[in-house]
This record gives structure tokens, C-alpha cells and sequence, in this order.
């Protein structure tokens, strides 16, 4: 976004003029400038009306004591008037006054708010909830990011927790849904092609049981176009090769172990390739011959990793030119993170890279490993083992701590890549990411993310990768605070966070709350034993509410879950109690006991072929333990090739039964959403 161009916002008339080109529906109005005119008007429009200041600095009227509603005749149009001028005087005694203006008063309806906005990484965004007095209160919004597919409308609608609201709640009428759908579609339209528009909000917008009306618009312009974030461009992706160096350098390798350039070298012995220390104050480090300078160096390097002081690190990347080095890992910080003399330290030794074609890992991080290849340029205590993760990180702390945790035992971790972005001077998230795509050891991503800056370019690649890799991801801050934080005023009511959530719904990526989480999912992804063979399901479990739930996640991720064929369901009544619900869902009720699941799962396994994963959908009770049920789930997965899964529900409680069940590589969720969630990717990201 451009941070020169002026915004200003445009009068509540002029918005509605705007927004009605867009068949978006608003009052008749008319402005005056004095008590008789007001009166004028009124009469014109037709009693009852609603007046309100005219004024650029008022942006919360109401707060002004600058609208008066329900005005019935000449009298109180004048009092009104009178009134309005004097309030936005004492309020704001600065606020230029352009005159007051005069609307048809609508009929009360549902009021609701339709809003947009530009994100800086993600670009147009539009907003929906609960609009009017309440929209602070409840803070009950949606968000999408533009351009959005009618069924992307349809959800945001849908997904407001006062959507009962809509449809009719306590014996009301519904409300025209429809009518709302299509000035939604019609409010991103506006948007998508009024260029200078920075941001607006129409609240309330009142809907009605036939049809709806804008009450309020505040659309806020700037002089020029907006530019968006952009879009991804494959011409800067980085040659697979650079990944892979013959020969390593490491600047300021070390004898001291105190010092990074001890632990990074020593890391680096294990690579199979040429590894040099430099350091020009031994002849030898870690058993290794030293030289004095990189040109020193007698065959070729590929990559070098830096660790001396910043200050040192641009004349370092000259010489790494002179020697055509392909990659340097700078883990040294001290640059633009510190202070502005970083930041052109920064800027300086990106331009000489740049003249060089050489691609820059950092700074300020803990640096490049790529287990398969045995190269670690990190200072991590351990190297993690290979495997099939890619990990890529905005925090070099939790690198340190993944890879620590991921070498503890009993959870084993292998990797295929793991970096520390750092202050992505060059190479950035998107290429990690592209890394991972490319790479054959990688089966799915797992992404730690505070910042993304190019958020549409991050979109396409992820919508690219998520076909056939899943990817998982943290957000990190989504506390209150820090969206509290970011919602100054309405227009941003819903912080960025949601528009992170909606940019991971929107390219397939999966969202989760914390690290262990994030692993655990990726670990089940990534795992060729747990793809089904196709989408059909079978659910069984002991909470009926359950079972209508199942239906909904499992349309919504692409599961289907199959009608039981009928000489089945005669099976099953012959164990089953008489008023089971003869349907799947299977609901084997509130007092299912171990031979009820076991009796459903024997019949199961002997038709294998008809399904290809079956859901234990479980929660307390006394009847059954979790150990019990998790017991069921080991015991039939060795009776059939099928996927077997199981949900827990139900807490702390529920843990001995989640811990067997992991224990035994056995795909286990403690939330039925995120169940269908991760088969849906499982299912999608099967190559079949
Ligand atoms: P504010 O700048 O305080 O948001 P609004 O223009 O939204 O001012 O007016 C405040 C409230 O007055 C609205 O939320 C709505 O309930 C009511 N209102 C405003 N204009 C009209 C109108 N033309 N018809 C009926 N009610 C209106
Ligand atoms: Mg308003």
C-alpha cells in the first residue's frame, strides 16, 4: 500500500451514491444547509425521517450527537436540526459542519454489518456479522479475502454465530438470505473494481424478510489506484542445485567453544562433500586444515556459512563473488532486526550478492539443515535425523526446541528440511516452500509463521504445494491482546489474524494451535500407512450428536460417508439393542459397552472392501474406558488394511486412550473438526 497518497473518506451521500451504482440499496437523501431547507426536504421525502450531520471529521455520528432519528414533523425537523449543529459543535468545536443530511427513515430490520479492507500482505478483503449497536459487543464477524467464490459468500453468512438470527429465531420470520447473498456479491464488486477505495463499512445494512437497505456508508478513498501485494513469480525461484553444495566454507569456524563458528563447523563435518574452515588466525580447526581466506581456498565452494560480525559480513560476500559461491548461510545478527547501521549493512551485502548471483539465507538465523543430505550449517546441539518433514520457521528459538524435542524418546521425528528464515534478505518463505515442493524426500510442510509479507504470492504457491503435500501451520499471535490491538475501529474489527485463518482455509492449509499439535498432524499426514485408499467412510460412536456432526465435517472435507448395505445392518441387529439407528453414522448410544464397538468392527472387517477408513467417534462414560476403546481400534487395525481412526473426546480424561492409540501409529484427534479436517487432506493429497 502506498504510504503517500492521502485518503479521505467521502460523505455518507456520496458513499451511498457509489454503493448504488453497485445495486446496493440506499436511502433517498438529501443535504441542506439550514433549518428551513431541512424542512423542505422532509416534507419531500415524506415524514418519518432521519437526519444526521454532514460532516468529514464526524466519523462515529451517533457519539456526535449528530443523528436524530424518527422525525415526524416540520417541528421536529427544525429542533432536530438545531440540535444536531450544536451537539457536533461541543463535540468537536474543529469539525467542519458541510450541512446536514436528510433520509427517508428505513423500517427496522436485522442489522447488520457488510465491510472491506486491505490487508497489506493478503490485499481486498471484505468483512460480514452483526452490525449496528452490537458489532462492538459481539464482535460476531466473518472475513474473506477477495476475489470469493459464491460459495465462499454463502459460508461467511453462514458462519456468523447469530446467523439464527437470519433465518428466523424464536417463531420471527426468516430473513431474505438471499437478497443478502446477492448484495454481498455486489459490495465485493464494488470494491474489487472501485480501485482508490482503501476501505468502507455499511453499517448497518438493515435486512429484511423481503429485500434489505444500506443505512450508514463510510467509504474511504485515496488519490491513486491501491497497490496490492504481489502476485508469486516463478522467475525468482532458486535452482534446486543451490540447495545442494559440493564444498562448504565456514567463515569464522572456531576452536573456541564458545563461539557459533565451533558448533557450526562441527555440524558440518558430517557432510559428505568438501567442508573448509577459514579463520585467519590458525593453521587448524576441529582437525581440519584452516585457511586464512575464503580466496585462499584452493578447489571451489558452493556455499559458505558466515558467523563473523556484521560489519565484516559485505566484504566477505565480495570475496564469496570473486569465488563464485552459489549460497551463503549468514547466521551473524546485527542487522536491519538492530539498527538503522544494520539495515544498510543489510541492504549493502544484499546488493553484492545480488551482483554476484549469489542467494542469501538470513541473517540473523540459526541457518539451513537438510538431514537427507547431511547438511547442517545450523549451531543445534544435535542434527536432527532425515525424514520426510519440512519444517520452515520464523523463529530460529523454535527451531532450536523442535529439533531438541524431535531427538527426545518416544517422539522421533525425521526431517527433510529444516530452517531458520531469519530476516529473509533474499530467499524468503516462499522459498523454503518451494524447496519442499520440489524436494522428493518431502511429504508434507510444516510452517511457523508470525509474518507473511507477500500473502497473495504465499496463497498460490500454498494452493500448488497442498495438492499434493499437505502443509500444516502455527500463526503465532492470536491472543486477544494482539487483535484488540489491531481493531481501533470498526473497519478493522476483525485483525489479522482471521485473515490468516481465511488465507489457510482458502489454499488447503491446516491451522493448528501449537507445536506439539503441528507435529503430530504432520506426522500422521506424512505417514504412507495412514492414506486411505479412497473417501468412503464409516463412523461409529456411542453420542448421536456426534454422528449429525460427522455428516457436517465430513461434507464439508470431502468424505463420504457410505450408506451400509442392507444384509449389513441385518448383521449388526443381531447384536445390536433393537432401537440402534440402523444407519451410518453408526450410533451404538450412551451405554455402548466394549462388545458393542467390537461386534460392529467384526462385521466391518469381514467387508472390508466396501469401505476404506472407519471413525471411532467416542466421549466418556462409565461403560467404556478410553484404554478400552483405543484396544478395539489396535486390535481390528491388524484385521484389515483399512485406515482405523479415532476421536477422543472429551479432555484430560481421555489421554491414557489417546496415548495407546499413538503409541500404536494409530491416527487419534481430540476434536471431531480437526478429524475430518485431516482425513479430508489425507485424502486429497493421495496420489491415487
Ligand atoms: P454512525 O455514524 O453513528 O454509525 P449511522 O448513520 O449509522 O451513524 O446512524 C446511527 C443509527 O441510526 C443506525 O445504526 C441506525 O440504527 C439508525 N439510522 C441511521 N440512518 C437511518 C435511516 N435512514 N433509517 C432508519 N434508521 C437509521
Ligand atoms: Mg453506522
Amino acid at each position: 500500500m502506498s504510504t503517500h497518497s492521502r485518503t479521505k473518506m467521502l460523505s455518507e451521500a456520496d458513499g451511498y451514491d457509489l454503493l448504488r451504482k453497485f445495486n446496493v440499496p440506499a436511502p433517498v437523501f438529501e443535504i441542506v444547509t439550514s433549518p428551513e431547507a431541512a424542512i423542505v426536504a422532509a416534507v419531500k421525502i415524506g415524514y418519518p425521517v432521519v437526519m444526521k450531520i454532514v460532516s468529514p471529521q464526524i466519523i462515529h455520528k451517533s457519539d456526535a450527537g449528530g443523528v436524530v432519528v424518527g422525525i415526524m414533523t416540520d417541528e421536529e425537523a427544525r429542533a432536530a436540526y438545531n440540535n444536531i449543529i450544536t451537539s457536533v459543535k461541543a463535540y468537536n468545536p474543529d469539525a467542519e459542519i458541510n450541512g446536514v443530511i436528510i433520509e427517508e427513515m428505513a423500517s427496522p430490520g436485522l442489522e447488520l454489518i457488510i465491510g472491506g479492507k486491505i490487508d497489506p500482505a493478503f490485499g481486498r478483503v471484505i468483512t460480514f456479522g452483526l452490525g449496528g449497536t452490537l458489532v462492538e459487543l459481539l464482535r460476531d464477524i466473518g472475513i474473506c479475502i477477495l476475489p470469493c467464490t459464491d460459495d465462499e459468500i454463502y459460508s461467511l453468512i453462514k458462519q456468523i454465530k447469530g446467523y439464527a438470527l437470519i433465518t428466523g429465531y424464536r417463531g420471527e420470520a426468516p430473513r431474505d438470505e438471499e437478497y443478502l447473498f446477492q448484495t454481498l456479491k455486489n459490495a465485493c464488486a464494488f470494491f474489487e473494481k472501485n480501485e482508490n477505495v482503501v476501505e468502507f463499512d455499511i453499517n448497518p445494512f438493515r435486512l429484511y424478510e423481503k429485500g434489505g437497505c444500506a443505512v450508514d456508508a463510510r467509504v474511504i478513498v485515496q488519490d491513486e489506484s491501491v497497490s496490492l501485494p504481489p502476485h508469486y513469480s516463478a522467475s525468482k525461484l532458486v535452482p534446486i542445485d543451490y540447495y545442494k553444495p559440493q564444498s562448504v566454507a565456514v567463515i569464522g569456524a572456531s576452536d573456541d567453544k564458545t563461539k557459533m563458528g565451533y558448533a557450526v563447523f562441527r555440524n558440518l563435518l558430517q557432510f559428505p562433500g568438501k567442508v573448509y574452515p577459514v579463520n585467519n588466525k590458525r593453521a587448524e580447526i576441529q582437525g581440519v586444515k584452516c585457511y586464512p581466506t575464503l580466496l585462499s581456498v584452493p578447489g571451489p565452494v558452493d556455499m559458505v556459512v558466515i558467523t563473523v560480525p556484521a560489519q565484516l559480513v559485505p566484504d566477505i560476500m565480495e570475496e564469496c563473488g570473486q569465488k563464485s559461491v552459489k549460497m551463503a548461510v549468514v547466521i551473524t545478527a546485527g542487522f536491519k532486526e538492530m539498527d538503522e547501521n544494520g539495515r544498510a549493512l543489510e541492504n549493502r551485502m544484499v546488493e553484492i550478492a545480488k551482483s554476484h548471483g549469489i542467494r542469501i539465507v538470513g541473517p540473523n538465523c540459526l541457518g539451513l539443515i537438510l538431514p537427507p543430505y547431511k547438511l547442517d550449517t545450523t549451531y543445534v546441539s544435535t542434527s536432527p535425523s532425515p525424514g520426510e518433514l519440512a519444517f520452515i520457521s520464523q523463529s530460529g528459538a523454535i527451531v532450536n526446541a523442535v529439533v531438541g524435542i524431535s531427538l527426545s524418546k518416544g517422539s522421533e521425528m525425521g526431517y527433510s528440511e529444516v530452517v531458520s528464515v531469519g530476516n529473509q534478505s533474499d530467499l524468503d518463505f516462499l522459498d523454503y516452500m518451494s524447496y519442499a515442493q520440489r524436494d522428493p524426500h518431502t511429504k508434507a510442510l510444516i510452517l511457523y509463521i508470525e509474518e507473511i509479507k507477500n500473502g497473495v504470492a504465499f496463497m498460490e504457491m500454498a494452493t500448488e504445494i497442498t495438492k499434493t503435500k499437505p502443509i500444516v501451520a502455527i500463526k503465532a499471535g492470536s491472543s486477544k491482546r494482539g487483535q484488540a490491538a489491531a481493531a481501533s475501529h470498526t473497519g478493522s474489527l476483525s485483525g489479522s489474524y482471521e485473515v490468516y485463518m481465511d488465507a489457510f482455509r482458502k489454499c488447503g492449509v491446516i491451522p493448528v494451535q501449537t507445536l506439539p499439535g503441528a507435529f503430530k498432524v504432520a506426522k500422521i499426514l506424512s505417514d504412507a500407512n495412514h492414506v486411505p485408499k479412497g473417501s468412503r467412510a464409516v463412523v461409529i460412536t456411542n453420542a448421536g450428536g456426534f454422528a449429525v456432526l460427522s455428516n457436517d465435517y465430513a461434507e464439508a472435507w470431502g468424505i463420504e460417508i457410505i450408506d451400509l448395505p442392507k444384509e449389513m445392518i441385518e448383521e449388526m441387529n443381531s447384536f445390536l439393542p433393537p432401537f440402534w439407528n440402523k444407519n451410518n453414522p453408526i450410533d451404538l448410544l450412551g451405554d455402548a459397552d466394549e462388545t458393542r464397538f467390537r461386534g460392529v468392527f467384526e462385521v466391518l472387517c469381514r467387508a472390508h472392501d466396501l469401505w476404506d477408513m472407519a471413525i471411532l467417534v467416542n466421549f466418556p462414560n462409565k461403560v467404556l474406558s478410553p484404554e478400552q476403546v483405543a484396544r478395539v481400534l489396535i486390535d481390528y487395525s491388524k484385521k484389515t488394511e483399512n485406515l482405523l481412526v479415532g476421536t477422543l473426546i472429551g479432555g484430560d480424561s481421555m489421554k491414557p486412550g489417546v496415548s495407546l492409540l499413538e503409541q500404536n501409529n494409530i491416527p487419534v484427534f481430540e476434536e471431531l473438526e480437526f478429524t475430518y479436517r485431516t482425513l479430508g487432506h489425507l485424502n486429497r493429497t493421495a496420489d491415487r
